[in-house]
């Protein structure tokens, strides 16, 4: 096969992978028609090549990927456990069976939300059925979480490929957790994840949080930053490791979230899970982490955007 220059929009490799990426793209708009894009039918028929297949970052961290999105369990197996985030729209049979095989039918403490998009809580109200535990988020991500606000739509027009191009597809209203949800209460303590700490990393979302454990330093880091290009869906479903800035085509405030990305690359981390892409750990993170934070304006803010300065 031989490859062609890359035309802007599409981040393929060549001719054939090309045809094969603007048919599935195509499937994929004929599939949202038909649901209408309505939040809870918003199940995105594109998935990774790692879907499905978890693994252990830490013996207690287990990071599960389901389609194009990572859930983590923090917990050593049998004993008690955390959730952190809820995945995608229609995946909480998965997420259960998961946490069955690994903590028996012991519920989580709580479930700990990074923010509120659509693929971080999609499942989030069949948990609280099956379970019922408390879910935490930061007081700012709130208002998309109890009713009151939408996310901004996604923006198409930022660089990067297939997915930014079917963004506008994504849902970004908010969702009513009602009661079910509280604020974390603001000295970074993390209900019932003693030596964790939470870490404000807004410019994603107004509220996202990351969080990390100092004894290990290891950081379970939600869109903040992430390992995959999340904007090109030939990168997201062969999930090629590469460190990226917050996913574009919803990321509001780049300022800030080049700040965010700074404080968690002050913190030296040693292994981290992102939101979307594979964990990346030691030399491999320490240094790409190192060069976006220096370079976030080249590699992560798109050079132009609805929500760019
Ligand atoms: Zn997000
Ligand atoms: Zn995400």
């Amino acid at each position: 096969m031989t490859a062609l220059p890359h035309n802007g929009t599409l981040y393929l490799e060549d001719y054939e992978e090309r045809i094969v990426a603007i048919n599935f793209f195509n499937r994929l708009k004929e599939d949202f028609h038909r649901v209408e894009n309505t939040f809870e039918d918003a199940i995105l028929p594109v998935t990774t090549i790692t879907s499905g297949n978890g693994r252990e970052v830490r013996p207690d961290i287990y990071c599960l990927p389901i389609q194009i999105v990572n859930l983590c369990y923090i917990g050593d197996p049998g004993s008690d456990w955390i959730l952190i985030d809820a995945g995608m729209p229609g995946s909480a049979e998965k997420i259960i069976e998961t946490a069955n095989e690994r903590f028996g039918s012991r519920p989580p403490r709580a479930i700990i939300l990074t923010h509120g998009h659509f693929d971080h809580v999609g499942a989030i109200v069949d948990l609280i059925k099956h379970w019922g535990v408390p879910v935490f988020a930061h007081e700012r991500e709130l208002p998309y979480l109890t009713g009151q606000s939408d996310y901004p739509p996604a923006d198409p027009t930022v660089d990067g490929g297939l997915v930014t191009e079917m963004s506008p597809l994504f849902p970004h209203q908010g969702i009513d957790l009602g009661e079910h949800v509280q604020p974390l209460i603001p000295d970074g303590v993390v209900p019932g994840m003693a030596d964790w700490r939470w870490i404000h990393t807004a410019g994603h979302t107004p509220g996202h949080i990351s969080l990390f454990r100092d004894k290990d330093r290891s950081l379970v880091a939600g869109d903040a930053f992430v390992t995959v290009k999340q904007e090109s869906l030939y990168k997201v479903i062969l999930q090629q490791r590469e460190i990226s800035g917050p996913p574009k085509y919803f990321t509001t405030d780049w300022q800030t979230a080049w700040d965010s990305v700074k404080k968690l690359a002050a913190l030296k981390p040693s292994a981290a899970v992102t939101g979307h892409g594979l964990p990346m750990e030691g030399e491999e993170l320490a240094s790409s982490l190192k060069m976006l934070a220096e370079q976030f304006d080249r590699i992560a803010i798109p050079a132009e955007g609805r929500y760019v300065q």
